[in-house]
């Protein structure tokens, strides 16, 4: 349940108050910013909490009840949705933002040219790993702080805003300082010390679902982030684990409209790794536009062939460009 203090109440006193009051009932309480105001969430239900707040109520302005495990996440605390926008790029809201890259960062010569036909395609963010988690320790683990500042060039000169992954909390800082939001990849997805490093920080998050994450951990996942006061959080479905081969992971396309139900925060969807294959990617695009995602997160490379990771399921700027406005035109028809 969410207790919003009156303006002049919303200092860390008063939540101190109200926490030791509810703390006599065994109810525990976290006090946060959320959006332009601070929040207390009490840990409990409406009916535990209420009658014992009943005695501050001219110092409280509203209470919400929300029945899930997840708070500030949930769906019933900011209805109209999160819009996250950075320069020309927009998520959620009615926003379709697609970002797109190589899945590493290998030369600047590679990113600069992936950057400039990704923005003609259609994209407004450009992502590539600086630092890869690998699942062999002897494979290419990224450029890391080189990487970082080749992207940092790519932004300047092509005004994309920028999406790269962190894997520990000192990367999370050093990312914050040259990428525009940091990307919390799917093995480090219930990383809870990471999470909230990421809840410290007022730098957007993009965070993949685990692959072994239900829908409610996805969520509380994202609770890590927002409980630390950053509310500028995009989800990204990105498939999970099951037993079909064919495909890397599978995509679970119920997830994308699910999600919108349950949740104010922009939702992307993540064909590449979904399907580990490039001849699935654009279907599954279209698949997830369909099913109302605000937007997709692509790997293309220049020369998927000679890609060092993940050229198998990357597209040629050129496919990628077809897609986004195939996708453009299947947002038009929901309308
Ligand atoms: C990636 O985005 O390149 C990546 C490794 O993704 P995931 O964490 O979804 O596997
Ligand atoms: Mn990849």
């Amino acid at each position: 349940m969410l207790i919003y203090p009156v303006a002049e109440k919303c200092t860390d006193k008063f939540a101190a108050e109200i926490a030791a009051l509810l703390a006599c009932s065994g109810i525990r309480t976290h006090h946060t910013q959320f959006g332009d105001r601070r929040v207390i969430v009490a840990d409990d239900n409406a009916a535990a909490v209420l009658p014992i707040i009943q005695q501050h109520s001219k110092s409280i302005e509203a209470t919400l009840d929300v029945p899930e495990t997840y708070q500030l996440t949930s769906k019933r605390v900011r209805p109209g949705g999160t819009v996250i926008k950075i320069r020309d790029f927009a998520v959620g809201g009615g926003h379709f933002g697609i970002i797109a890259g190589p899945c590493t960062i290998e030369t600047e010569k590679q990113v600069l040219t992936a950057a400039e036909r990704v923005k003609k395609g259609g994209a407004t963010a450009l992502r590539g790993g600086a630092f890869k988690p690998r699942t062999s320790p002897y494979a290419f683990q990224g450029l890391k702080l080189e990487g970082l500042k080749i992207l940092q060039k790519a932004a300047e000169e092509t005004g994309l805003v920028t999406v790269t992954e962190a894997m520990s909390s000192d990367e999370v800082k050093l990312v914050a300082e040259y990428a525009d939001i940091v990307q919390i990849g799917t093995r480090n997805a219930q990383n809870y010390r990471l999470l909230e490093t990421c809840g410290e920080m007022r730098v957007p998050i993009l965070l993949k679902r685990g692959y072994g994450c239900s829908l409610d951990e996805f969520l509380m996942s994202a609770e890590y982030i927002l409980a630390g006061g950053n509310d500028r959080v995009i989800l990204c479905e990105r498939g999970i684990r099951t037993f079909e081969n064919y495909v890397r992971y599978t995509l679970p396309i119920a997830a994308v409209p699910m999600l919108k139900m349950l949740t104010h925060l922009p939702l992307v969807v993540d064909p590449s790794h979904a399907a580990g294959r490039a001849d699935l990617v654009s279907k599954l695009s279209f698949a997830s536009t369909a099913a109302g995602c605000d937007g997709l997160l692509v790997e293309v490379h220049p020369d998927p062939q000679h890609a060092l990771c993940d050229g198998r399921q990357s597209l040629t700027p050129e496919e990628f460009a077809v897609m986004t406005e195939k996708c453009r035109k299947i947002r038009e028809l929901l309308v």
